[in-house]
């Protein structure tokens, strides 16, 4: 009898309707494809069959076991395309990877932010993938789609600003600036076995566009070959052009210094708002000051940082408060909310 306390599908039956409805829609789909491989492109004379063997095809909606025939060439493809074999299996050709895209999608999706093993719990939980699934397949998948984009990303160069300044003045308006955040840390082993070895250097960040959509990145100092492309890339993928200002926020340190310069011309390099008031901390604990900003641990680049941390100083001691410092580490970027 009908209640209103289980109405709809359960999780189970749905499991169950997609799984059965992807087994029919791929059988009809590998047959038509199969029916189109029966005949020679040229002389449209059925193939001779060799048999047959079975393939697995993992899709987001269960595990496919599909039959691959395997077919001769016809005699006068063997002349015209000069084939290396005398057979060919077109279904196992046409499925060289044999993970649908969409499911590899959701494994990097879920494996990039959290374990494999929790994302193969999860994935296995909402879709009917079974006992086929598991951890190390996860893993393994990401490692190749990693791979495929490390390989697709171009090399690393000194240089990324293109054109001159009329170019840029010739470019369509810009959107609103950039804000780009970065930071470095260092991940420690819990039973290092020496003071050199057990640790690492992580720089992350974080780019921001006005309308608040955020894309992060991060990477290993050291080990990552193209450090400045990665950013590089991360820029071009928000849209920036050359004519788009980009402000960019660091602690002043040499490693995430050298990252952001020549990456595009209308950049400004600013102290951030934590280390700014970290170093004024220090400073104050010292007792001493000394330089032009009274800031002895971070190495002050230019007068624009230095205006920045006498600016902080201001506003902490309570001598004057200052506006566009203020917006500035509030928003982001003083330039753009000022105007
Ligand atoms: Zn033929």
């Amino acid at each position: 009898m009908a209640t209103v306390e289980n109405l709809g599908l359960s999780l189970t039956e749905s499991k169950e309707l997609l799984r059965k409805t992807q087994q029919v829609m791929v059988e009809k789909q590998v047959r038509e494809f199969l029916n189109q491989c029966e005949k020679c492109r040229h002389c449209q004379k059925k193939r001779l069959s060799k048999g047959k063997h079975r393939i697995v095809y993992r899709t987001l909606f269960g595990k496919m076991d599909l039959d691959s025939p395997r077919l001769f060439y016809c005699n006068c493809e063997w002349k015209k395309e000069s084939a290396k074999t005398k057979t060919f299996s077109p279904l196992a050709t046409a499925l060289q990877e044999r993970t649908s895209p969409e499911l590899l999608y959701l494994e990097a999706k879920f494996g990039a932010q959290i374990s494999f093993g929790l994302s193969d719990k999860l994935l296995a939980e909402i879709l009917p993938l079974h006992e086929e699934f598991n951890a190390a397949t996860i893993r393994n998948h990401l490692h190749r789609i990693g791979e495929r984009l490390e390989s697709e990303l171009g090399e690393d160069k000194g240089m990324y600003i293109e054109g001159c300044p009329r170019d840029w003045a010739n470019l369509p308006r810009p959107d609103l600036p950039l804000t780009v955040g970065i930071d470095c840390g260092y991940v420690h082993s819990n039973n290092p076995k020496s003071r050199t070895e057990g640790w690492f250097e992580v720089i992350v960040g974080k780019s921001i566009k006005a309308d608040g959509t955020a894309k992060c990145f991060g990477f290993v100092c050291g080990l990552d070959r193209k450090p400045r492309r990665r950013l590089f890339q991360v820029l071009q993928s928000q849209g920036m052009q050359m004519n788009q200002q980009i402000t960019f926020l660091s602690d002043g340190g040499d490693t995430v210094r050298e990252l952001q310069y020549y990456l595009n011309p209308q950049s400004e390099h600013l102290l951030d708002w934590f280390h700014i008031n970290d170093a004024l901390d220090r400073d104050t604990a010292d007792g001493s000051r000394s330089g032009e900003c009274g800031v002895k641990r971070i190495d002050i680049a230019d007068d624009r940082e230095c205006e920045m941390v006498s600016l902080a100083r201001q506003r902490r001691s309570g001598i004057r408060e200052n506006r566009r410092l203020l917006v500035f580490f509030r928003y982001g970027n003083a330039d753009n909310k000022r105007t």
